[in-house]
């Protein structure tokens, strides 16, 4: 499909931007540009790609995403590369996940070469709006709603496609130091046969109030259980986790459905091999946690996603009150792990893998 480019008649000026993504935050500063692709069951399917300036959209008021929420996004980040140029980080495993989320909300799917297309295409317009801070990367943000208007509850047969970029810097305030999580008892995230594993905003939504109820416990996340014994660990509200031990055991959640499938989980279990520990996705319960953290045989353990990287596990506040892992601050393998894999997405470590596509 050929996109349409309109340049923004008034992009923000450079000086302006350069001060804006010196420390652009998380989330709040966007690029001047956005893509568009429209789909109309109707109309044969996806039509009407074009790259332009970003800016408000107007719906009916009964679009259905607005009572029915058949939404689903992606998160990807483009890193300045070191030898020049930029990069992608495993983008086709954002494209094909993008389409199990589609399947999953009975959205249609859009094609791979599409989503990596219209990547390519608004990097190219914005591609000014990479930070070159330390830790920087424009965040990409597609996603994709139902805006048929139509009140009857079946699949919406119209969609839009957006993409939009998002400077940014470090995900936690706290920058790389370990974070304080929170076990949600009263909540639970995703029950078997739900929506988890779909990147959808409604699992987002769902997780808000047990969310506020961390922070308001002095946290900065949340642990989720399952939902049918409360008692395996799954993952944070968007961060899969990993278990650290001392004879060189990790242990990390298995993919039943009930979470996120994500690609940092998938390139740290392959990174972690190669650093010759014995990795294992099996379940593993927060009494176990709280007894092998205790004990001192537990003595790492991380969150990792798109957004905060690899992030430590400092402290764990329960229903049993709290607990501390390791030392309380980022443990080895962690820190290890972390400057691997950001090495490996900006070009400083050999890519040894294919994860990264190369643009201009
Ligand atoms: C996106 C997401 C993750 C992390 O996935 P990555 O591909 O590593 O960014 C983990 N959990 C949830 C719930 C998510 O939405």
């Amino acid at each position: 499909m050929e996109f349409q480019t309109i340049p923004h008649p008034a992009p923000v000026p450079g000086e302006t931007r350069q001060q804006a993504i010196a420390d652009p935050g998380f989330g709040t500063l966007f690029t001047d540009h956005m893509v568009e692709i429209d789909y109309d069951e109707a109309k044969g399917g996806w039509f009407s790609a074009k790259v332009g300036p970003r800016q408000p959209i107007t719906l009916d008021p009964a679009a259905a995403v607005l009572h029915y929420a058949q939404e689903i996004f992606e998160g990807m980040k483009a890193y300045q590369y070191e030898e020049g140029g930029l990069a992608l980080f495993r983008p086709e495993a954002n494209a094909q996940r993008f389409n199990a989320s589609a399947r999953r909300m009975a959205m249609p799917e859009l094609p791979e070469e599409l989503f990596l297309e219209s990547i390519r295409q608004l990097v190219a317009v914005d591609r000014e709006w990479v930070p070159t801070i330390p830790g920087g990367a424009l965040y990409l943000r597609p996603f994709m709603f139902a805006t048929e208007a139509f009140l009857g509850v079946r699949p919406a047969k119209q969609y839009k496609y957006l993409l939009i970029a998002s400077p940014v810097g470090g995900y936690f305030k706290s920058g790389h130091s370990a974070v304080k999580i929170w076990v949600s008892r009263n909540y639970t995230r995703a029950a078997p046969g739900g929506t988890g594993a779909a990147k959808t905003g409604g699992n987002y939504a769902a997780s808000l109030v047990p969310q506020a109820e961390g922070i308001a416990n002095g946290c900065d996340q949340v642990v989720f259980l399952d939902a049918v014994e409360k008692k395996w660990i799954e993952e944070l509200g968007g961060m899969n986790l990993f278990f650290v031990f001392d004879d060189g055991t990790v242990i990390t959640p298995p993919l039943t459905g009930t979470i996120l499938p994500g690609i940092t989980r998938d390139s740290l279990i392959a990174l972690l091999r190669e650093e010759g520990l014995n990795v294992r996705e099996e379940p593993y319960s927060i009494d176990q946690w709280r007894a092998d953290a205790t004990k001192g045989n537990l003595v790492e353990t991380m969150a990792c996603g798109t957004a905060a990287v690899v992030t430590p596990v400092g402290t764990v506040v329960g229903p049993d009150g709290e607990f501390t892992i390791g030392s309380g601050s980022a443990g080895q393998i962690t820190s290890k792990l972390r400057e691997r894999l950001v090495g490996i997405q900006t070009g400083k470590i050999a890519d040894s893998h294919g994860w990264v596509t190369k643009l201009p």
